[in-house]
């Protein structure tokens, strides 16, 4: 059997529209919806870093990643990190039970094997679902140390985990750097898998730091932009 594999899988891809069964605030800028509806039936989603692609118009969508998938009831949770002057933020901070919204996806996943021998998940807001799924869905015993950076104390979670799971919270409001926390410790021994999501700059200097200054191999360090701060 291959070692680490990192397999692409594809989906039918299925336009839904949900509605919402329940809104609460995990943290004072984090809103938690849940949405139980008929229509999630066949929904599949297998990777923690899927997402889907909220419908806000016909021209107007932004991505988000389910937190969390009940097939068994159709039942997906989304939870949005609330900021200034964004649509979806908007639209999550003012929803309500009842409220119906149009998804499309996932188009398709990316499975990356539970063979590592450690996984560091790094990000900001916008990756903290994805990192809340994985730790959820981890296996006993495996690996993690995780990197988040939040606006304070306030907007840490609380996570259950089976996984032995190091946490590291950066605090924005203390002027603390996500960059300067990941580059002080060293690497665990063996084969890792370094995760990064979040601002687009973010994570452009988070890959270099990794890839370029650590020499950790590239195809084990997954990196994606969420999100721009604006030029
Ligand atoms: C694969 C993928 C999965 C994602 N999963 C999630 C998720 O589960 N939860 C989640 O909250 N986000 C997630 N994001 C990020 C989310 O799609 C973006 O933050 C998106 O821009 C939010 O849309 P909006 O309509 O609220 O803001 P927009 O209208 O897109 O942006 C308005 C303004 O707000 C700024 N802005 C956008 N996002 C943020 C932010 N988070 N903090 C501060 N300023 C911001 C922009 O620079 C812009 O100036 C994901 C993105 C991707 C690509």
């Amino acid at each position: 059997m291959s070692k680490h594999t990192i397999s692409r899988v594809q989906h039918e891809l299925v336009r839904r529209e949900i509605t919402v069964s329940q809104a609460e605030w995990v943290t004072p800028r984090m809103r938690r919806l849940t949405f139980q509806d008929d229509s999630l039936r066949g929904f599949q989603s297998p990777a923690f870093d899927d997402h889907v692609k909220l419908f806000f118009t016909p021209d107007c969508n932004r991505d988000f990643t389910p937190r969390r998938f009940d097939g068994e009831n159709g039942i997906l949770t989304l939870d949005f990190a609330l900021h200034p002057g964004g649509v979806a933020s908007e639209w999550a901070e003012n929803a309500a039970v009842g409220d119906t919204l149009q998804i499309g996806g996932p188009r398709g996943s990316t499975v990356v094997a539970e063979d590592f021998d450690w996984y560091w998940l790094i990000g900001d807001e916008t990756a903290l679902p994805a990192i809340g799924r994985r730790l959820e869905e981890a296996t006993e015993g495996t690996l993690f140390r995780t990197f988040v950076l939040v606006e304070g104390l306030k907007n840490r979670q609380m996570i259950e985990t089976r996984a032995t799971w190091r946490a590291n919270w950066i605090f924005r409001s203390e002027g603390e750097s996500l960059l300067d926390a990941v580059r002080r410790p060293p690497l665990p021994a063996g084969d890792g898998l370094v995760w990064l999501a979040g601002e687009h700059g973010l994570v452009r200097g988070l890959r270099h730091h990794f890839v370029e200054e650590r020499n950790h191999p590239e195809e084990w360090v997954r990196a994606s932009s969420y999100w721009r701060l604006p030029e």
